[in-house]
């Protein structure tokens, strides 16, 4: 066992993965809209991406001495890319990424609360592990997502709802000079896909200048999917930090924190006063496939007209197909994401989500997966489509969808 979310229902043990597909042990090969939750973008085993790692095996290994030139180049790159990134620093993991950046916001302000989204996930550890898919008893209360979690660790973060700026203010006026952050994922994936308003997200930014709070875009998922500068490029807004995972390496391991110089400079070795650690940080194999992947975007625009066009196709087919059918579901998404809640819109936030048919989701999902279709297993998840998937597979996901569809309204 590596992971206490990977397994719903029947394990599944992959042997095999080449561009939009997976073959498991048995042999069977599925279209992947799962991509590892989202840490595979171009495709499964995208040469460039390979090469590079492959080349970077054969240098420099000293991870933990020093710098690399790999790890130089991709925080340039990032700098380059990303509108809030004036500096950058690797991690191994988008939930280390996290980790630093609410210590970093506690240390800069001096604060000890943060504001989390009920619905959003933002990694494993003790800060923000409470109050994603929480059941409707336990949503915007104590909804720790594991035992042996410090009481004052989780009463430490807040909650609030997305898409709702009062619920924001609200908890600065109750906790007034106590709030350090608020994280959010800038579009929460982990419920699917709530698409903030213009007013939300720009609400959340002069809140929190106004107040004295850091302003976390948590981009493991969004970042370098949805545009190369992240969806802070799309909503034209620049958070203070960044936090950056999965797709940025095409599946080999990284993480990345990013944000303000003046912020950023606490953790640096000599001056600053911030503790940023780990052995394998910078690892070159991992620099190595990010600037690669990021550097194959940056060659190739057309990745986003490719994946966000197919995006909408889905959205759209799926739109055409519950009306059709007159079936109580709403398609929800951001470029080549998508997701299928089963209620009606509009889904702005977790507190409509509470209304969402699970049942019927994973009779979905389970009609989808025996057709050869992988998609994410638990209810309100998202599907994700990479650089590999074609326009055929498009409609024949579209085809499957309209078969289950109907045998589920039957
Ligand atoms: N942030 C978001 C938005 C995520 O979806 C995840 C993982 O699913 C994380 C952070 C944690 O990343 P990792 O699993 O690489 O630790």
């Amino acid at each position: 066992m590596n992971s206490s979310t990977r397994y719903i229902g029947e394990p599944y043990a992959f042997v095999a993965a080449d561009g939009a597909y997976v073959t498991d042990a048995d042999g069977r090969r599925y279209l992947d809209y799962h991509a590892a939750f989202g840490a595979i973008l171009l495709g499964h085993n995208a040469p460039e991406v390979n090469d590079a790692a492959r080349a970077a095996m054969d240098g420099v290994d000293l991870t933990g001495l020093g710098v690399t030139e790999l790890e130089v180049a991709l925080a340039e790159r990032i700098v380059e890319v990303i509108p809030s990134a004036e500096q950058m620093i690797a991690t191994m993991s988008g939930s280390e990424a996290t980790a630093q950046a609410i210590r970093l916001a506690r240390a800069v302000t001096d604060r000890d609360l943060i504001i989390k989204f009920q619905g959003g996930f933002h990694g494993w550890h003790d800060a923000v592990a409470r109050n994603v898919i929480s059941a409707p008893d336990k949503a915007y209360g104590r909804d720790p997502l594991s035992k042996g979690i410090l009481a004052q660790a989780v009463d430490s973060t807040l909650i609030a709802e997305f898409n709702d700026l009062d619920s924001v203010v609200d908890l600065f006026d109750r906790y007034p000079d106590r709030i350090a952050a608020v994280i959010l994922e800038p579009i929460p994936h982990n419920v699917g896909a709530l698409v903030p308003t213009k007013d939300f997200a720009q609400g959340l930014r002069d809140v929190t200048q106004e107040r004295g709070a850091i302003l976390v875009f948590d981009e493991v998922i969004t970042g370098f999917r949805h545009a190369l500068g992240g969806y802070q490029e799309v909503l034209g807004i620049v958070p203070d930090i960044t936090t950056f995972g999965k797709g940025m390496a095409n599946g080999f391991p990284i993480g990345g924190v990013a944000g303000r110089r003046d912020l950023m400079e606490h953790f640096n070795g000599r001056t600053g006063d911030v503790l940023m650690a780990g052995t394998f940080n910078g690892s070159p194999v991992a620099c190595a496939a990010a600037l690669a992947t990021i550097d194959y975007l940056k060659a190739h625009p057309d990745f986003y007209e490719r994946t966000h066009g197919f995006g909408e196709r889905m959205r759209q087919g799926l739109a055409d197909i519950v009306t059709e059918l007159e079936i109580e579901a709403t398609p929800a998404g951001f470029g080549g994401v998508f997701a299928l809640y089963f209620t009606k819109a509009p889904v702005l936030g977790y507190r409509d989500l509470m209304r969402n048919n699970d049942a019927a989701y994973v009779a979905f999902h389970r009609g989808m997966t025996e057709r050869g279709f992988l998609m994410l297993p638990m209810s309100l998840k998202r599907n994700h489509i990479s650089g590999a998937h074609t326009s055929e597979e498009i409609d024949r996901t579209l085809e499957a969808a309209r078969e289950v569809l109907t045998e589920l309204r039957n």
